[in-house]
């Protein structure tokens, strides 16, 4: 039997060249609309011009590039292009270096273009509408949990919007309700599968869970692994990725293909243009190269983006086009390999965070959901870093030589020397949404 299912084969069939002719079609209304935008015109005369010149992806690739500064110049409505009185709602940005940049969403971007982009990705990794879904992200401005609740309304599946946290009632509900999908962290699942064998439960026995789409935070594939093999047989961990800008976890999401391969289809490239940039010349990079993700909404109202610079960096696939589920139009991209702005320099060579929990998910005896890294210098150029960890609690191995074994991987694997702490379980902060993994030191 076929494990692939489309939601729009109408869309998800075609080639390249017709998905690039939906854009190019797309990109000229869009311009044309944000010509009579006075914010938008001005944006575009910083690179000599007008919005209404965007009519092919060559003059997309001239349009100046956008990002926060430009949106938090515009405090408190960025580039709104449509009135107030037609905006339903307002999403926004985490907010974490500054004050969240606000997204507004007329009814057209919610009840249309999101339900129809969430509804192929939840397809994609085979939800089904008989599915009882534990929906896990967070509400409030937080575009997460808006998007899988209009995504699983418009899909059919029934919907039990826990949010995040509350770890004892989400144990016996997923025991007593039976949820089959679900959507939240990693680390949670994990954090809640460590929960349930603490109380005696097996989530391979006591859960129904068969698949699950995780997004917020990206972890290894290692991570993903044990947590498959943590659930119940057959249970499939789907990497889903989205940004606030792009309207919601609507970018990317992995087919049950490209799951085995840890790659992810960009799956809405009709209604969003993705393009995969060297974020120090901006040219596009090749197939097996590694560039950052820049964004440009076609079908969103009230707050578009043109070539957002989400600053996430992916690696796209050796065969972008070539996934034997058939959307041949709809490139892959590895996970996300990490944020620009969260490389460290460590003695001249570039890791990311992400590099640091590989090894830890892969090294026995380290709790894997609990780690961090401490550094000294706000600007990410070090002689050294530090790592802390924690031993599992039912491990033999002692601490010490889990922390050695931690730092012979750092030193063997990515070629730094790094100083680790082994703590035992429980010591360390633990996170329901996003986790913060390096803290710099105050001093
Ligand atoms: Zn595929």
């Amino acid at each position: 039997m076929s494990k692939t299912a489309y939601q729009h084969p109408e869309v998800e069939c075609l080639d390249r060249d017709a998905i690039l002719a939906i854009q190019k079609r797309k990109l000229a209304v869009l311009g044309g609309r944000l010509s009579t935008s006075p914010d938008w015109v001005a944006h575009f005369r910083s690179a000599g011009m007008s919005p209404a010149d965007m009519v092919t992806h060559d003059a997309l690739a001239a349009a100046p590039t956008l990002e926060k500064v430009n949106l938090r110049d515009l405090y408190p409505f960025p580039m709104l292009t449509n009135d107030m009185s037609t905006v339903r709602r307002f999403i926004a940005t985490s907010g974490t270096t500054g004050l969240p940049v606000m997204f507004g969403m007329t009814d057209r971007d919610l009840d249309h273009l999101l339900a129809y982009q969430m509804c192929r990705i939840l397809r994609a990794a085979g939800v089904e509408p008989s599915d009882r879904f534990y929906q896990g992200y967070g509400y409030g401005l937080w575009v997460g949990g808006l998007a899988l609740d209009v995504g699983l309304k418009a899909y059919g599946a029934t919907n039990f919007p826990l949010g995040p946290g509350r770890a004892e009632l989400a144990l016996a509900y997923l025991r007593d309700h039976g949820y089959t999908a679900c959507s939240m962290s990693p680390l949670w699942l994990m954090t809640l599968v460590t929960a349930a064998h603490e109380m005696g439960m097996d989530p391979r026995r006591d859960w129904k869970l068969r698949v699950g789409l995780f997004g917020g935070q990206s972890v290894s594939a290692a991570f993903r692994d044990q947590l498959e093999a943590a659930l119940p047989s057959g249970f499939v961990a789907h990497n889903i990725y989205g940004t606030t800008e792009a309207g919601g976890p609507v970018l990317g999401i992995s087919c049950p293909y490209s799951h085995d391969r840890d790659e992810m289809h960009l799956i809405n490239e009709d209604t969003i243009i993705t393009e995969i940039l060297d974020p120090a010349t901006m040219s596009p990079v090749g197939p097996g190269e590694v560039g950052e993700l820049v964004i440009t909404t076609l079908d969103r109202e009230a707050s578009p983006v043109v070539r957002w610079r989400t600053r996430d960096l992916v690696r796209l696939s050796d065969h972008p086009y070539d996934c034997p589920c058939g959307r041949k139009g709809m490139p892959l991209v590895g996970r996300i390999i990490g944020r620009s702005d969260d490389m460290l320099k460590v003695r001249g060579v570039i890791v990311f965070p992400t590099q640091i929990e590989d090894i830890i998910a892969n090294t026995e005896g380290a709790v894997k959901e609990a780690w961090h890294i401490v550094i000294d210098r706000e600007d990410k150029i070090l002689e050294e870093i530090n790592i802390e960890i924690e031993k599992t609690r039912g491990s033999n191995v002692p601490r010490e030589d889990v922390a050695h074994r931690v730092q012979h991987a750092v030193h063997s694997r990515i070629g730094i020397r790094a100083n680790v702490i082994c703590h035992e379980e429980g010591t360390l902060p633990r996170y329901e949404a996003k986790a913060v993994r390096v803290h710099v030191r105050k001093n």
